[in-house]
């Protein structure tokens, strides 16, 4: 079968998630751009089995429009972009049922034809708008021979599943079953020999969307980062009542064989206990446990109580453990004033974060890709995510591996439910409890324990202060001795420094910004007196948390170790930076704060955009010389062009830009307003600065579209870090300290007095595909185009190829 002819359909099915919206775009646009023709199915494998009643009613002639969109329709006989348009006006799929101009009605049709406007502006929408259902028919073999005929009737041979382990499994078996359902239908009479032959092999590919995050062989799931940004803000709200009142909270969230959102809720929102299905607490009665650790709380200080419980929740003996019961020991027992607050559908509501547009993107791209090479040999694939990798996996070892973990739950085999969790769950629990648990005595002998100075560098990033409150906890279980230097190395200059408590940080998960105080002075300011400092204040180790200049300046304090003896301590680099410019990471602190920021306000513009008139906004974006937070940006909010440093700006691909805007204005359907995105990075181009590329859009819009400009600025280092950062923090903070002990500990064992730290003791910890890697800040050098301030290869790159594509940008040139 050539390229040309697959007919893709996409469904959504079991819960809703938010990002599944995003899902149908991204598999829409990229099935287009891929010739293929592209199809919706309402209501998930219900409308499958019900299919169509209905005739279709399409709009047939191409929008009245201007010459120079006209002249690309005259050139159009090649672009399936162009053919797509006019199947699509956007607002269709968006209202459900009702009648529209041109006719085009959803009644009686639930395996629709959509176009390219069709699945414009869905990425800001929560939920599904194609509709999802939990379908008992489609579990009979009768149903599926009934959707299998709707679906040749239509002639479409690959389908797109979005939903959870149930509706992948069912996709499964759908595909299993294909050639009998052929037989029998041809057997029936109910389609010809040629349909037969036509569609002898169904292609079938599934993306997770589940808010549990309760997949195996996949990182995340779509939908489930959103929930958690909803936990989030819940525990954040709740905590301020709390505190005010003196209270203890129990809040029951979402996931009922998997506990990863109260886990990362717990880390990332900062709870004093929490209870998930895959480790039921140790002691028994369990009972003692919590109160015993929540007492300990109450007694150096805490004034609330934070306890999260998921809704599969169990003891070792597999009784659940329910919201209620907990309240009334803490009632009881401690004599908390408690109250209950069950989350519930809210979890699953609201628009969906940066990560939960950027992830279905990426994997609805993915999935078509491999429906293109998918043979009859071939499995069907589940589209997953690995670190910072979209995998392929075969779905049917995904799901049997996810049925797996609820088994050995049953089984009360628990050291086997939490083997079958990835390396970030485990490290969460560590991290957890590590950040919550109140250590009776400390864990490290007397002579083990160092003075742990942490410096924050640069402008602020979210999640600075959640890695600061992570490596006090950590000191302070192990004996070690926290000490904050404010106002970085001016302000150790000015001694300003003394040693952080395990309660003075408890409520800095949420907080944005920089707790310490930060600039950008570096030690070479006065190395000498830096040094003094190091040497009067006898610290052991040194945490350093910033962007490029915390590399800088650990680079300085390494290279000034000949000279100073006290310099020959341990020390870390934790990248924090909104522009993610740290050579060698993939991913900073704080970037996806900043990209959540983005996505809010450029939302807002846009519905600005849409609401006056067509409307270019030019959108400029901090980053400095790196265009990380522009690209990924543009393709979290459907920006139509990115403008970045690393690729400039020349008047050539302006005037193509402006062509490429002409064309898609012109080929919009009448009497529709559209609100566009241009996003520009503030340093993209010294001539061609927002204010240029405003005007000129301006001028060169006519009557086809307006411009104007919005300037971001420091609105992107974001108000409450998100739970990403908070979470990241946790994890490389407390790998951090780790380093700094082990190195501590190596350099103990030198004989002397005078310690000789080598180059691998002061080093960078970076995110690197699946790992974390310790990389020498002298190595980093290489790395580095020190002159730009950012690494010499991103990994990002090819996302603006992407961006271009979903907007189908070279394509509409090409015919214009
Ligand atoms: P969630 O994570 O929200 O529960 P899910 O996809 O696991 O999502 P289910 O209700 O288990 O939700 O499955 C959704 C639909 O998938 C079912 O209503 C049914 O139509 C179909 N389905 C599930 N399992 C099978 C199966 N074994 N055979 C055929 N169809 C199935």
């Amino acid at each position: 079968m050539s390229n040309q002819k697959m007919k893709l359909a996409v469904l959504t099915s079991g819960g809703d998630s938010a990002g599944m919206n995003a899902v149908v775009r991204s598999v829409v646009k990229a099935g287009i751009m891929r010739g293929c023709e592209t199809w919706i199915v309402r209501e998930g494998y219900e409308g499958l089995v019900r299919g169509n009643t209905a005739p279709h009613k399409y709009h047939t002639d191409p929008p009245t429009v201007p010459s120079i969109a006209r002249e690309a329709y005259a050139h159009a006989h090649h672009s399936n972009l162009l053919e797509n348009l006019r199947f699509g006006d956007g607002d269709l799929l968006r209202d459900g049922t009702g009648d529209h101009p041109g006719g085009r009605t959803l009644k009686g049709r639930y395996i629709v034809r959509v176009g390219w406007d069709d699945v414009r502006g869905w990425f800001a929408q929560g939920g599904t708008l194609i509709g999802t259902a939990r379908s008992t028919v489609f579990r009979t073999v009768e149903g599926r021979l009934k959707a299998a005929h709707n679906l040749i009737k239509e002639g479409i041979d690959a389908i797109v599943v979005c939903g959870g382990d149930g509706s992948l499994s069912g996709a499964d078996v759908f595909r299993a079953e294909w050639p009998s359902h052929v037989a029998t239908l041809l057997a029936q009479g109910a389609i010809t020999p040629e349909q037969a032959e036509k569609h002898g092999h169904l292609r079938i590919a599934g993306l997770v969307g589940s808010i549990d995050n309760d997949m195996s062989m996949t990182d995340l799931t779509i939908g489930a980062v959103t929930a958690l940004t909803r936990i989030c803000e819940a525990v954040d709200n709740i905590n301020s009542t709390a505190a005010s009142h003196s209270r203890a909270f129990v809040l029951e969230v979402m996931g009922r064989h998997c506990g990863w959102l109260a886990l990362m809720a717990g880390v990332s929102a900062g709870a004093d206990f929490i209870f998930i299905p895959e480790r039921p607490p140790k002691a028994d009665p369990w009972e003692d446990e919590m109160c015993e650790e929540i007492q300990r709380h109450r007694e150096v200080g805490k004034r609330k109580t934070i306890v999260i419980v998921a809704e599969g929740a169990l003891d070792s003996n597999l009784q659940p453990i329910r919201a209620d019961y907990i309240k009334d020991v803490l009632t009881e027992r401690l004599g908390l004033d408690t109250r209950v607050t069950t989350l519930g559908h809210t979890q699953r509501g609201g628009k969906p974060c940066a990560y939960d547009r950027i992830l279905p993107t990426l994997q609805g791209e993915e999935a078509v890709k491999a429906l293109l090479e998918s043979t009859p040999e071939t499995p069907s694939y589940m589209i997953g995510v690995r670190e910072n990798k979209i995998t392929r996996v075969p779905l049917m070892e995904a799901v049997a591996m996810t049925r797996e973990a609820g088994e050995a739950i049953a089984a009360k085999d628990f050291t086997k439910a939490m083997s079958l969790r990835d390396n970030e769950f485990h490290q969460s629990l560590e991290g957890f409890i590590a950040t919550s648990i109140l250590q009776k005595e400390p864990r490290l002998p007397k002579h083990q324990r160092m003075r742990v100075a942490i410096i924050h560098m640069g402008a602020p990033a979210g999640g600075m202060n959640a890695a600061t409150r992570a490596a006090v906890r950590y000191c302070i279980r192990q004996g070690h001795h926290p000490i904050a230097v404010h106002n970085g190395f001016r302000g150790l200059l000015e001694d300003n420094v003394h040693e952080l408590s395990w309660l003075g940080v408890d409520s800095w998960t949420a907080r944005g910004g920089s707790e310490l105080g930060t600039n950008r002075t570096l030690p070479s300011i006065d190395l000498g007196a830096v040094a003094a400092r190091f040497q009067s204040h006898s610290f052991d180790g040194l945490m350093l948390i910033g962007g490029f200049e915390a590399f800088n300046a650990l680079l300085i304090l390494e290279g000034g170790r000949k000279a100073y003896p006290a310099l020959n301590i341990p020390m870390v680099h934790l990248p924090a930076t909104i522009s993610n410019n740290v050579p060698m990471t993939e991913f900073s602190l704080g970037s996806d704060t900043s990209l959540n920021a983005l996505v809010d306000a450029c939302d807002s513009i846009k519905q600005s955009a849409s609401a006056s008139r067509n409307r270019v906004f030019v959108v400029e974006t901090q980053g400095g010389k790196c265009g990380y937070i522009a690209t990924m940006g543009a393709l979290a909010t459907g920006a139509c062009l990115v403008y970045t440093p690393e690729h400039g700006i020349s008047l050539d691909s302006l005037r193509d830009d402006v062509k490429f805007l002409k064309i898609r204005y012109g080929l919009d359907a009448k009497g529709h307003n559209e609100g566009r995105l241009v996003i520009r990075n503030e340093s993209a181009s010294n001539v061609y600065t927002t204010d240029v590329i405003t005007k000129m859009l301006k001028e060169e819009g006519g009557e086809l579209f307006d411009a104007r400009s919005a300037s971001l600025g420091h609105t992107l280092q974001g108000g409450i870090p998100s739970p990403m950062d908070r979470a990241r923090a946790v994890r490389l903070s407390l790998r951090c300290m780790a380093f700094l002990e082990e190195h501590h500990h190596a350099l103990q064992g030198q004989p002397g007095r005078v310690k000789h730290a080598p180059p691998a003791s002061a080093a960078v910890i970076t995110i690197q595909g699946s790992s974390i890697i310790w990389v020498p800040v002298r190595d980093m050098v290489e790395h580095a185009d020190m002159a730009n301030r950012r690494g010499k290869t991103v990994w990002w790159d090819e996302i603006r190829g992407l961006v271009n594509d979903l907007v189908g940008r070279s394509e509409l040139l090409a015919c214009g």
